[in-house]
This record gives structure tokens, sequence and C-alpha cells, in this order.
């Protein structure tokens, strides 16, 4: 009953595979990284569900991948010991891509390579980064806890369609056999395989295993002056050696870690190629205690807009990975944080419902929050240090850039952190172009006289810096903030003041200048109110259906009219966007 069946690729897989192929070309390596990956993460998935059925383990406890090649049939081959599939299982996972991203990721491959490697990653498509390599895989596995004959054989050519039967193999666990190109030989080197692994894989917490070279005199050269050979060679021998670090980074002492392992350990995390703006690495003791290593990475993710997608932050539990789970261990607002959380307190079997109510989970969200904050304080604190390098300088407008926007969102989420927040954003403003303007240099640089912190929304710097709205702040010299993300007009309704200033939008109500104001100019608006009523009256009955109220000003110079919204009323900006949110 052994049956051969032969199946299509869902459409989308077949297309991804002629862009894998052939956008990755010059990026050939990182097939191992996605190969062993997975083969750490199968291993992941044994060792959580066997926390409630031990007998998975099959009497072998010890995980673990291992890397061989064969020169002669040219074939590279990674195997472990993990979860493995079953046949349904790899029709499914190795045949369709259940992932909603993936037509836009397809949508994202820009033929620049690098950032295409990049997104490779991001999306999940690892699997099928081996035919960058290979013009055939076959793929052997066993589902821990199904009978030997329950094994699958999946084979591709990576064209149209893939072959599965039905197999005997005692082993649990997957090995992926790549029938490597020809141009891909150079990966049938010990050293080569060795060297690709310790950049990509070092820290992946269980063993990577080779089989150990030995050196091998030549034969002795027949004829020749005695103990004369033809050279020697490296060859196999049947011992196998771990070629990793092995060892989550996380669990070693701080000074032990040199910050080229941080960064390799961030970049094999977040599939990110550039390194990280800061990290932070600490051993929290307590009422609960864990460990936290926690990145902000220097670039935006381009599903960063996406508030559902899983964050970057890792929960293990004594070492165990145990979810990536997005609002139990960080704010949504900071879901571009990447990094692990181990803890010690909580039970192995935690389930993601449990999670939401711990409240060990609580602590680690508060404890981890904070340690971000005062991450992005501390970068932020390098821009006016006399004593740091141009680039340190730079990283907090870097970040701003990227992140500020989302930072914002916190305004609103995070009641209890909101000073330190306020105090992290930064606004253009009408004397500075980039978003570099901190709400306190911004107190700092009021006029006599002046209590309120002025500022304007709008879709662009340009329509903010055009705003007739903005005319009387310009010809008194008084500065505004121009706030263009979109996000401004609903997070500054949580910000009502900072540090005892309140802010006001000029594009509210009547602008009341106070003390600014000099009581000449004061005058005149007065009597300019009074002989204008008839007028005023006239507009008012003309556009009634239009306009709330019509009123004399002082808030223009040059231009004759503008249209403001009552205090309490919705910002004309906001309502734009709910406008075009179809609301
Ligand atoms: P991802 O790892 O992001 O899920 P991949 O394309 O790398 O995407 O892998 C696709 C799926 O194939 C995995 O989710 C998993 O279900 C299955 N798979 C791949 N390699 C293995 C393996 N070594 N053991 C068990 N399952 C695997
Ligand atoms: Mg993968």
């Amino acid at each position: 009953s052994q049956t051969k069946q032969t199946l299509s690729f869902q459409a989308e897989v077949a297309q991804l595979l002629h862009l894998v192929t052939h956008s990755l070309y010059s990026n050939k390596e990182i097939f191992l990284r996605e190969l062993i990956s997975n083969a750490s993460d199968a291993c992941d998935k044994l060792r959580f569900e066997a926390l409630h059925n031990n007998a998975l383990y099959e009497d072998v406890p010890t995980l673990e991948v291992r890397v061989s090649f064969d020169k002669a049939a040219r074939t590279l081959t990674i195997a472990d010991n993990g979860i493995g599939l079953s046949q349904q299982e790899a029709i499914d996972n190795l045949g369709t891509i259940a992932k909603s991203g993936t037509r836009e990721f397809m949508s994202k491959l820009s033929g620049d390579q690098k950032a295409d490697a990049q997104l490779i990653g991001q999306f999940g498509v690892g699997f099928y980064s081996g035919f960058i390599v290979a013009d055939r895989i076959a793929v052997e596995s066993r589902r821990a806890g199904l009978p030997a004959d329950e094994g699958v054989r999946w084979t591709s050519g990576g064209a149209g369609d893939f072959e599965v039967e039905t197999i005997t193999r005692p082993q649990r666990g997957t090995s992926v056999t790549l029938h490597l190109r020809e141009d891909a030989e150079d990966y049938l080197s010990t050293w080569k395989l060795k060297s690709v692994i310790a950049k990509y894989s070092d820290h992946i917490s269980l063993p990577i295993l080779m089989r150990k070279e030995e050196w091998k005199e030549g034969e002795e050269v027949a004829g020749g002056p005695a103990g004369a050979t033809s050279g020697g060679s490296m060859v196999l021998t049947d011992e196998w050696e771990t070629v990793n670090q092995a060892s989550a980074l996380w669990t070693r002492a701080k000074k032990d870690i040199t910050p080229e392992q941080y960064q390799d350990f961030y970049k094999q995390i977040s599939h990110d190629h550039e390194p990280p703006l800061a990290w932070a690495h600490n051993r929290v003791e307590g009422a609960t205690e864990y460990t936290q290593l926690l990145y902000i990475p220097a670039k935006a993710p381009m599903d960063l807009w996406n508030r559902d997608k899983v964050a970057g932050v890792k929960l293990y539990v004594k070492r165990v990975f145990i979810m990536d789970d997005a609002e139990a261990l960080m704010p949504v607002y900071l879901r571009f944080v990447k990094g692990v959380i181990d803890s010690a307190d909580l039970p192995l079997n935690v389930s993601r419902e449990l999670l939401q109510e711990s409240r060990d989970v609580r602590a680690i969200r508060e404890g981890s929050t904070k340690r971000v904050l005062s991450m992005l304080e501390d970068l932020a604190k390098l821009e006016s240090d006399e004593d740091a390098s141009a680039e340190d300088k730079a990283k907090y407008a870097g970040f701003w850039a990227e992140f500020g926007a989302v930072l914002k969102e916190g305004l609103g989420e995070d009641f209890g952190n909101r000073d330190r927040l306020a105090k992290l954003l930064r606004f253009a403003s009408t004397q500075s172009d980039t978003p570099s303007v901190a709400l306190a240099d911004y107190k700092a640089r009021m006029k006599d006289g002046q209590d309120a912190i002025y500022y304007i929304t709008a879709d662009t710097l340009a329509a903010a810096r055009n705003s007739p709205q903005l005319e009387v702040f310009r010809k008194k010299g008084i500065e505004v903030l121009l706030m263009t993300d979109r996000v401004d007009e609903w997070a500054l309704n949580y910000l009502q003041e900072f540090d005892g200033t309140p802010l006001q939008s000029v594009a509210k109500g009547a602008v009341d200048l106070g003390k600014l104001q000099d009581e000449a100019e004061k005058k005149k608006a007065e009597e300019a109110a009074e002989s204008f009523k008839p007028v005023l009256a006239r507009l008012k009955e003309a556009l009634k259906d239009k306009a709330e109220d019509v009123r004399v000003t002082s808030r223009l110079v040059d231009s004759p009219a503008c249209l403001v919204v009552q205090d309490s009323g919705m910002s004309m900006q906001l309502a734009r966007m709910l406008k075009q949110a179809g609301q």
C-alpha cells in the first residue's frame, strides 16, 4: 500500500518558488539558516507538546540537529529529531502557504537581493529557500508518536508539483536532503558549512552536530623515496561534534558576551540584516524573576502598521520556548521591540489564556516596558552628550524617524507612563524642519507671557506651514509645533498638558494669546468686532447651514478669512481623516 501521490503546489507557492530562487541568487547561504531554524522550531515544538505527553520522546530525549553531506552524491542533509511531520502535515505545510502575508511579501520583492533576503525571514517562507541551492529536495519525516510505518517522503524539483509517499521511518523527526545545483557545490565542505553555521546559527539553543574531519596522509608513492606520499586530505570520520555554541545567549553572564555576539543574536531572532540601535540585558530579581534581553531595531519592518502582527518578543520558561505573544509581554505601541524574556516562575505548560491573566506576566510586561523607555531615554540623552560620537548622537533621531509615530500611540494606551512618553516626543516646528523639537525645548524657548504650547495638525509640513492660522504666530515670533503624522490628532487628545503648560491647537476656537496680545491690539479687535457686527450678522445668515459662527479674529495678518473649529469640536484634520475612512 505504498501509494505515491503527485500534488500541485498552491499557485502562490509556485510563484514564490520562482521569485525566491531568482531573487536570492547572490545571497544563497541564508538557506542554511532557514532550514536549521525550522529544525530548531521542530525541537521546540516537541519539547512543548511533550510537556503534556512525555511519551513523545520515545526514549530519545536529547534534541539535536545534524548537518551532513555526501560529496559523491552531491547532497546536503539537515536532520532533526523534533516533532516531525505527518503525511497530511507535509502536504499542508510544504505545499501551501497558509500565511496571508505571502501575497504582500511577493509584491514587496524589489530585485534588491539584500533587502529581499531580509523579507524571506520576516514572512517565514524559509523552507523554499532550499531551492536557491538545490534542484531537488527530499524531505523524510515521521511525526513523534506515530508508528514507524507512518513516515512520509516528500520530494520536489521546485517547479509546479511535489510527490508524497508513505515510508517506514523508525526514528522520529525530519531530514531535509538537498540535491545541490552545480554552482552550489561549495556547500559540500565542512569548513564552509561551519562558517555559515557560526555566522547565523551559533546561538540556536540546541546542539548542531557535524561529522568530525581528520587529516589523512596520502598513499605512499610507489618507487619514490622512502616515506614519500602523494599528499593528503581531510576525510570524514564517524564521530560527530557540536559546531555551535549551543547555549542560549541570554543565560550567559553579560561580561562574557561581546557586542558582536549580541548583534548576531539579534540578527538571528529578528531576521534583520542591520545591527540594532540598542539593547538591554538584565536579570530581574524580586517577586517575579526573569531575564530580559530586549533590542531596539534601527529600521522599521514593513508590517509595522499591522497592530495584530506577532510581537518580536519571545517568551521562554527556563530556556524552553513557549510562544511569541503580542500583547501579554509588550504593549502594542512597543511592538517594534525584539528580544527574549525567560521566566523562572511561570509554569511550563502556561497557556495563552493563563498568560493574559498571570500576575507574573503583568509584572514582566510592566518591567519590560519601563526598560524599553529607559533605553529610549538613554538614546535621547546621547543627542546632547558632548562626549558622544556623531553616530551615537544621531541614534535617537534615527529611532524617531522610524518608530516615533508608533511610540505616540502610547499616549493613549499607557497612561501610567504618559509623562515619560511625553518627554520622548519630537516634533517639527515653525523653527525646525526636522522633527527634532522636544516639548521641553519648546518650553525653554517660549516667549515671556506665553502660557500655552501651540500646535497645528495637517497632512503635510507644507500645508501646516502655509496655514493662515499661523499668521499671527509668525508675526509675533511664537513657535508653533507642526504635526503631520496621522496618529497625532488622536494621540494629542491624551496629552492635555506638558509639565504644567497646556497644549493648544491653533486651529481650535478663539486663540487666546493671553498676555502676548498688547492692550492696543486688544482694543482694536474689540472695536472691529463692534463695527463689523452688521457684516457678521449677514455672513452668519448667509452661511447658516455651513458655519456654526462667524467672528472677527486677531489671528490673521495677511489672509482675509480662515476656518477654525470649535474648542470642543473635532479638529478639521481628524474630521478629514474620519471622512476618508468612510465614517
Ligand atoms: P515557518 O518556519 O516560518 O513556519 P517555513 O517555510 O520555514 O516557514 O516552514 C514551513 C512549515 O513547514 C513549518 O511551519 C513547519 O510546519 C514545516 N516544517 C519545515 N521544516 C520542518 C522540520 N524540520 N520539522 C517539522 N516541520 C517542519
Ligand atoms: Mg522557518
